[in-house]
Order: C-alpha cells, then sequence, then structure tokens
C-alpha cells in the first residue's frame, strides 16, 4: 500500500503534535522544505533565519535518527516542493498551517489538513467563545481560559482569590546593579555552522555573534529548566521593567521554542505549574506567566483566525509615512531608549514585550507610521514573529489600525512611562518631563500630537475621556503640535 506523505512546517517541530502525532516509519515518509520564497522575501535578521532554519535540520535529522524515510527538499516555495513527490504518496497530509498564506497554498495542491494541536484553544473553540461575547477582552478570555482548563482555580475560584496580580507586576528596574541572572548560550554544532556558511552572502541584517538560541528540543528543555529553577521566582514584579542593565531580566526566552513546536504550550504550563507548587514560587509571578502563555499567545492566535486574512490591511488612523530610520540603524536616533533597544534587537532578535509594545511600537503609533510598514519589519527582525502572532500584536493592539476591534482604546503613552518603568532616561538627550522645548521627549511631544490630531475619532471614547480633558487643558498646545511635525520631519531623516 502506498505511503502517506507528512509534510512538516518549519513551526510544527514535535513528535507528539499535528501530522506526526499519529505517524510511523512503516507508513508515512516525512517532507519538509526550505522554500527560496521564504528566504528571499524579506530582509530577515541574520538570528530568525538561522534559528528557522537550523532548528528544522535538526528536527529532520532526529527524525531520520528515528527510521523515517526523510525528504529535506530545496524549492522555490512550499508547495511545488511538495508537487514533486506528491505523485508516489496515497495523501499528503500536515496540521493546518499557522497563516492563511500557507492554508491557501497547500490547499489548492490538495494537502489534507488535520486539526492544529500547537495550541491549546482550537480555532473553532476560540470563534465559539468570540461570537458569545460582547467585547473580545482578553482580560474575559483569560479568565475563560483558567476556568476551562482549570489552570490555577480552586473549584470555581482563582487560587490566590484573584484573577490577576498586575498591581503586584509592575515594579521599575532596582536603581541599585542587581543580579539579573544569566541565560545560557548554547554551543553551534555542524547543522548550526551549515546554516550561518550557507545564509552567509543573503541580504539580511543583524548580528549573529551571540548565542542565545538553540536550535534543538534539547536546547529548548534547558532554556525551560533554566528559567524555572532561575527566573520563575521573580518573573512577576519586573515582568513590564526595562533596563540597559539586563536585555533579559527575569523573562523566559521561551517564544521561539514555542512557536516553532520545540516546546508546547501545554506542557510549558505543566511545568511552571509543578514548580509553582513543589518550589512555592509566589502566586504573583505564577499567574504573570500563566497569562502570558494560556492568556495573550491563545488569544492572539484566536484573534488572527477570527478576524480574517484582510485584517492585516487595516489603517484606520490613515498613517501615511514610512518606517522610520531608527528601527533600521540604533545610531538614527539620539533617544537613550530606542537606540538601545534597537541595539539589543541587532544582537538577538529579542527583546521583551514592554519595549516592543510601549516603546518602539508606541512610536510607530505616534509617529504616523504605516501599520503595513512596520508590521512588514516586525516580522522580518523578532526571532519569535510569526504571522499570526505579528498580525494582531500590531494592526490590532499596538498600532489601533482595525478601529477598536480588539481593543477600546490605543496603546500609547509619553515619556512618563518609559521614565518610570526604565533606567533609559537618565542617559538621554531629551527630558521626558517637558513637550514643547527643543529638547521636549519626542514621546511625550508625539503623545499630546497623536491625540490631537485623532480627536474626532477618540475623543468620544469613554476611556479616553482623562487623556482628552488633559489635552484641553494644555497652555502651550500650539507650541507641542509645531514641534511635534518637527519630530515627525526629524525622525524621518534620522535626526531626532
Ligand atoms: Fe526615551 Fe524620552 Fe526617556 Fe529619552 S527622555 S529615554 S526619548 S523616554
Amino acid at each position: 500500500m502506498a505511503k502517506r506523505l507528512i509534510y512538516v512546517a518549519h513551526d510544527n517541530l514535535n513528535l507528539a503534535k499535528g501530522a506526526l502525532a499519529s505517524a510511523s516509519p512503516s507508513t508515512d515518509e516525512i517532507v519538509l522544505i526550505e522554500s527560496a520564497r521564504m528566504l528571499n522575501s524579506a530582509r530577515w535578521h541574520r538570528q530568525r533565519l538561522f534559528f528557522m532554519l537550523s532548528a528544522a535540520r535538526h528536527f529532520a535529522a532526529e527524525l531520520t535518527r528515528l527510521g523515517y524515510k526523510v525528504h529535506y527538499l530545496k524549492a522555490s516555495d512550499t508547495a511545488s516542493g511538495i508537487l514533486k513527490l506528491k505523485h508516489d504518496f496515497a495523501e499528503v497530509i500536515a496540521a493546518e498551517p499557522s497563516s492563511f498564506r500557507l492554508t491557501k497554498s497547500l490547499s489548492s495542491i490538495g494537502v489534507k489538513f488535520i486539526a492544529n494541536d500547537f495550541f491549546m484553544t482550537s480555532r473553532i473553540e476560540f470563534r465559539n467563545w468570540a461570537e458569545s461575547q460582547k467585547s473580545l477582552k482578553m482580560e474575559n478570555f483569560y479568565r475563560w481560559q483558567r476556568a476551562r482548563l482549570d489552570v490555577l482555580m480552586v473549584g470555581a475560584e482563582p487560587e490566590g482569590g484573584r484573577w490577576n496580580f498586575d498591581e503586584e507586576n509592575r515594579l521599575a528596574p532596582p536603581k541599585e546593579p542587581h543580579p539579573w541572572p544569566d541565560y545560557p548560550r548554547f554551543e553551534r554544532d555542524q547543522i548550526d555552522n551549515e546554516v550561518i556558511e550557507e545564509i552567509a552572502n543573503l541580504n539580511l541584517v543583524g548580528s549573529l555573534s551571540e548565542q542565545t538560541w538553540g536550535t534543538t528540543r534539547q536546547a529548548a528543555l534547558q532554556q525551560l529548566d533554566f528559567f524555572l529553577s532561575n527566573s520563575f521566582q521573580d518573573f512577576g514584579p519586573y515582568e513590564d521593567a526595562m533596563t540597559s542593565r539586563s536585555w533579559s531580566l527575569y523573562h523566559s526566552l521561551l517564544s521561539p521554542y514555542l512557536n516553532i513546536g520545540l516546546l508546547t504550550a501545554d506542557e510549558v504550563v505543566d511545568r511552571a505549574l509543578d514548580t509553582f507548587r513543589k518550589k512555592k514560587i509566589p502566586i504573583a509571578s505564577c499567574e504573570g506567566f500563566i497569562r502570558q502563555i494560556i492568556g495573550w499567545r491563545e488569544y492572539i492566535n484566536g484573534i488572527y483566525w477570527f478576524f480574517g486574512e484582510d485584517y492585516r490591511e487595516h489603517n484606520q488612523l490613515n498613517s501615511k509615512r514610512r518606517l522610520l530610520p531608527l528601527f533600521e540603524d540604533a545610531s538614527a536616533t539620539k533617544m537613550n531608549c530606542v537606540s538601545t533597544i534597537v541595539k539589543e534587537i541587532e544582537n538577538r532578535a529579542w527583546v521583551h514585550h514592554i519595549p516592543r509594545l510601549m516603546v518602539l511600537s508606541n512610536l510607530a503609533a505616534l509617529a504616523d507610521v504605516r501599520p503595513d510598514e512596520f508590521l512588514a519589519w516586525m516580522r522580518r527582525i523578532f526571532i519569535d514573529a510569526a504571522d499570526w502572532v505579528m498580525v494582531p500584536n500590531v494592526i490590532g493592539m499596538s498600532m489601533h489600525a482595525d478601529g477598536g476591534q480588539m481593543s477600546t482604546k490605543p496603546y500609547v503613552a509619553g515619556g512618563a512611562y518609559i521614565s518610570r518603568m526604565s533606567n533609559y532616561c537618565k542617559g538621554c538627550a531629551y527630558d521626558p518631563k517637558t513637550r514643547s522645548a527643543d529638547d521636549s521627549c519626542p514621546f511625550t511631544t508625539l503623545y499630546w500630537h497623536y491625540l490631537d490630531r485623532n480627536k474626532d475619532l477618540f475623543k468620544k471614547n469613554h476611556r479616553m475621556f482623562q487623556q482628552y480633558s488633559g489635552l484641553r487643558k494644555l497652555k502651550d498646545l500650539d507650541e507641542t503640535i509645531a514641534r511635534g511635525d518637527n519630530v515627525i520631519d526629524g525622525l524621518l531623516r534620522g535626526e531626532i
């Protein structure tokens, strides 16, 4: 009897999930494809491309060791790679792809999909939840997840008496030097080195010298162990803090592994709950971490599929500016927060969620950058930037380009937030407290510029009442708006 051909996508690298969960070397052969379309479609960060390719090649080698016949092909695109083999097999199967584009392409050549179980919430479960809601608030989804999955629950009540510990989890970084954990570095093996050599001549960005990201299941488990033993305890209180003294603080660094399947959400949750109980981890840290996994991660994936393929096209604020040069080049700005963060991205293709949301995305929104330009940059620069992650995060959450379908108010802030939550402002050329002077913090100036230029859209939003009453009271509004215009021009020239 003809065998089945299983297509394993670059983000499905797990033996226990997707199409591989029911596979056997006696009935199935495997295909993985390095598509030229993927390689050449963008100026990827070197760390990202290295990580994706090397992890897939390591996984293919592991499947071969387990007795599978593995076809590791290079092709112009995924579908044409599969078509080269398809006629020799009874059928081609794959887990439901994680993007609209790949779903369309594989459907068009008759690939049979099985449910994508790399998430704890199926697309149908999310849809049913979303259709039962008046608003798509993440907090409501998260509570529903906690109860449904029976995570940190005591009967029908949340463990510790509260659903969230945000109040405890908003500490600024300590002013004094602090013993932040030093994360593992992963030695490179022969497969890693082959990939590094092959991508050396591609038109990419960023540096490959930091060995932060491992490319095997063993490395992913080592990172998980490290986090649970060294960082989990203190994760919560400092989860929103930013400091030039530590690039990672107490963050888990697990999202790259989760997003390609080397770890799965259910095993990470089980291990975290086990450590919480055995090591008496504070509930604020445990709840903050669990929220990231069963709350945010699942919610963002659900939103991606619920809002559909065209969601990425939204630009409801009619933003017009091209990508600012500072996103590509840390030396193109005097803003200490931005240049520090962009340098860190150049090294590792990673910074945690607050620099992404409250500095980079905040600046893109305040400076009126087009959402599609900013989305394309986020997609190619971050190590964990799957389409399903970045589309809702940029279009819905950070740029508010969807007219409020996902969040009822935009995530924008002036320099005071960054000043409170980081140590960046001390060494900066700008002053976070003023808005209309020549050395005023560009975030503070542009915050008021943003509110003023979008007032017709937002002034009736009751969640923004306080901000608009603040705007009405500004004595130097005209000067602030004039400086805002200059700041945007200066940012576009790389001179601010
Ligand atoms: Fe960033 Fe403004 Fe602080 Fe400078 S003053 S570091 S630009 S927030």
